[in-house]
């Protein structure tokens, strides 16, 4: 037996004994909030996962991570898509900061916040828009001010997706506001429960909000929560930004619970019919599907690639080719599943008798949407690859 097939062996045995019931198939993720109630089976699923390091399966072991190789987390993630195990912790402290500090960090912030973040015991949110700084971030206006061992922190963000439920933020504030706009930026950490941040939700036409605005009102950030070095947090917000935009592209795996490609089928199937052969009836869609899929997989095949070909980890300004890819190749899945359920694809309200899972396809098609904008909108991606991946003048 290969060492590859022990390893897939053990995991295998490994899951099948520790993901409880309660964590396979939908249900609750831990987001690391310390607002949020977790159902026992995912407290449970968390604990256990944190236990071996498999939160962050590739980060160091110090730090709370498995130590795992890129082929060894993609076994533990196949092998977690199989049962249908739920990933145990997302948000932005594992796909975000975390890989931050781990390049940028110092010894101590990586000793305080990394093994926290491992363990789910915070969630984190991103201040970095601002309501005159979106595309253009490097406009951003919100002050931090030295003051000894702290910074003192006025402004306001937008758009801080989870500040409702977060517990503390990275956040980028101008330090020297007389130097060139890049060269005068800061890269922060602050926690959210303070007198100094308020935090307003963002009211949707759905009703829900899933951000926020937030205030900052001589707020503080410690002086040993600086990362990086003064006015020189440009660098690292972007190095977060590729981190972002691997994640949304699909560059950094995860556990996957079922096959999107055999999901679009049965949708197909049960909204068109089948004919004699039992394929789906209407050979135009067939065709349009299997291009779909086709391109999906050519995808993924290539961010498996770029994964393997750079051994130290995530690449940098061609994260930016995988976003612009990732996020429409998303879009255009959910474009074409509502298509196909026709409009039963476009139910908003459960008394009008449309089912749960039709209800949650026009979320899914309405949020998938805004893949294309944040971590940098789609015309931003696009520049960033002619300029800093193609080298073409500006
Ligand atoms: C669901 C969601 C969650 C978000 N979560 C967060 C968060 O947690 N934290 C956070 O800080 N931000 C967050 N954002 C904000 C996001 O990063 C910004 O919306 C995004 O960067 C675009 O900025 P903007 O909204 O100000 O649009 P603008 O910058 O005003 O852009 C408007 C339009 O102009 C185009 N455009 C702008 N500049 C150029 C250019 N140079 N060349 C070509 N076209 C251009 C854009 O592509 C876009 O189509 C979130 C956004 C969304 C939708």
């Amino acid at each position: 037996m290969s060492e590859a097939d022990e390893f897939r062996a053990e995991v295998k045995g490994w899951l099948a004994d520790n993901c409880p019931p309660g964590a396979r198939g939908a249900g609750q993720i831990a987001s690391g909030s310390t607002k949020i109630t977790l159902d026992r089976d995912t407290a449970l699923w968390l604990e256990r996962m944190a236990e071996r390091g498999w939160t962050v399966p590739t980060w160091p072991t110090q730090y709370g991570g498995g130590g795992l190789s890129p082929s060894q987390a993609r076994i533990l993630f196949d092998e977690m898509g199989a049962i249908n195990a739920r990933s145990p912790l997302m948000g932005m402290g594992t796909s975000m900061i975390g890989p931050t500090l781990l390049e940028y960090g110092t010894e101590d912030q990586k000793q305080r916040h990394l093994p926290r973040i491992a363990r789910g015991e915070f969630q984190w949110c991103q201040g970095y828009s601002e309501p005159n700084a979106g595309s253009d971030l490097a406009a951003l206006k919100t002050r931090a001010e030295d003051s000894g061992d702290h910074f003192v922190i006025n402004g306001q963000k937008i758009w801080t997706s989870g500040a409702a439920t977060a517990d503390w933020m990275f956040i980028l504030v101008r330090t020297d506001p007389n130097a060139p706009k890049h060269d005068g930026i800061s890269f922060m950490l602050l926690t959210m429960d303070q007198p100094g941040v308020t935090t307003r939700p963002i009211r949707l036409i759905s009703g829900s909000s899933p951000f926020c605005e937030t205030f900052f009102d001589n707020a503080i950030a410690q002086k040993n929560d600086l990362v990086g070095e003064l006015n020189k947090g440009w660098t690292v917000g972007k190095r977060l930004l590729q981190f972002e935009r691997s994640g949304i592209g699909g560059l950094t795996g995860g556990a996957r619970a079922g096959d999107p490609a055999k999901a679009m089928v049965r949708t197909a199937k049960t909204y068109i019919g089948e004919d004699q052969n039992g394929r789906i009836a209407d050979p135009a869609i067939r065709n349009t599907i299997l291009n779909m899929n086709m391109q999906r997989a050519a995808f993924q095949y290539t961010a498996q690639r770029a994964n393997e070909e750079n051994k130290s980890g995530i690449p940098g300004a061609s994260t930016s080719i995988f976003k612009l890819v990732g996020a429409g190749l998303q879009r255009d899945g959910a474009d074409l599943k509502r298509h196909i359920m026709g409009f039963r694809g476009l139910g908003a309200h459960e008394e009008v008798g449309f089912t749960a899972d039709e209800l949650k396809a026009t979320e899914e098609f309405l949020h998938l949407r805004t893949t294309t904008i944040y971590g940098g909108s789609n015309e931003v991606q696009a520049n960033i690859i002619a300029k800093r991946v193609l080298g073409l003048p500006d």
